[in-house]
């Protein structure tokens, strides 16, 4: 490949709104066969809301809204900002936490009014043996059927209600995902989230729910491993992120493409950035790599 075509592709791939890191990415994308990419922030808008509140029998939604909401104040997660700003907007000022701590891609724990309250993933209520009421379960279930991430609130031993999130699918991405299939490539979805919200999602934007292209429950730390177990069996990988949990898998891919609109940790990872978050740009940087590749030959 001559450096000055390589260049040329460059130069187009600003004008397109991707920052590339240096002419020799574009030659690292032809091989490129699968293209993982991250739910939370890059398919989805990741600009969360709290959309509801559910209790358990005997339990008051003020008061769940009250200690729940005042443990996620102290979180940078996009889910407890959503959850702080609804519970600050409904009860104004929120009590004080004590003894604060984030587990990494499950939940929160700290203690509110002499209480050990815990805010995450039904995992986390299992580790530290809260009771899980039926009700909730339910609510749970019928909560991640339409896309929206639940979470627990618990205190004291026993989940006391749930916290329902929308986060909306970006407009582009089911035209993204199209585009990226029309190129031959195969699309996978992966999240921490919960393997329901995550089919829901995937249905949602064109990629069919199975065990092979939605990969779910994936803990922050092991992302990199999945991209790895890819690359074993032989697929030439491409990851799509913007969260710092994102990083280390960006710089396992074959090729590391991150939003502009994600984290300093993620860019700086990544070979590509889609400037304006637009996963359409994805599709339209391979093509350039392609054509610019072609020129050269
Ligand atoms: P993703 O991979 O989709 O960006 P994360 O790895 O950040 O998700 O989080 C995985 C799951 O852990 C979330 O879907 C949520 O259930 C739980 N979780 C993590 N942090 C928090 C928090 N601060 N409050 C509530 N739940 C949380
Ligand atoms: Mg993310």
């Amino acid at each position: 490949a001559t450096p000055l075509a390589l260049m040329v592709g460059t130069g187009r791939g600003a004008q397109m709104g991707i920052i590339i890191k240096g002419p020799e990415v574009l030659e690292s994308t032809r091989r490129i066969d699968t293209v993982v990419l991250d739910k939370t922030g890059t398919v989805t808008t990741g600009e969360m809301t709290l959309v509801g509140t559910h209790v358990a029998a005997g339990e008051q939604p003020e008061e769940v809204l009250r200690l729940g909401g005042a443990l996620e104040e102290y979180s940078e997660h996009p889910i407890a900002r959503a959850v702080a700003t609804g519970a600050t907007q409904r009860l104004g000022e929120l009590p004080a936490v004590t003894d604060f701590a984030s587990i990494e891609g499950k939940g929160v724990r700290g203690s509110v009014e002499h209480h050990a309250v815990l805010v995450g993933r039904s995992s986390l209520m299992s580790e530290h043996d809260q009771e899980f009421p039926d009700e909730l379960d339910q609510a749970k279930t019928a909560a991640e059927a339409t896309g929206n991430t639940a979470v627990a609130v618990a205190w004291d031993g026993r989940v006391r209600g749930l916290f329902v999130i929308a986060d909306a699918v970006k407009p582009t991405s089911a035209e993204a995902i199209r585009q990226l299939r029309q190129l031959g490539l195969r699309p996978i979805l992966l999240t921490g989230d919960t393997t329901t919200v995550a089919r829901t999602v995937a249905a949602e934007v064109g990629i069919e729910p199975g065990e092979e292209t939605v990969i779910a429950e994936v803990l922050p730390e092991d992302k990199v491993e999945v991209i790895r177990r890819l690359q074993h069996q032989g697929r030439a990988v491409a990851m799509v992120g913007d969260g710092v949990n994102d990083a280390a898998a960006l710089a396992q891919a074959d090729l590391g493409l991150s939003m502009g609109t994600g984290t300093d940790v993620a860019i700086e990872a990544s070979d590509l950035t889609l400037v304006r978050g637009d996963l359409r740009v994805a599709p339209e940087a391979i093509r350039l790599s392609r054509r610019t590749l072609a020129t050269i030959k």
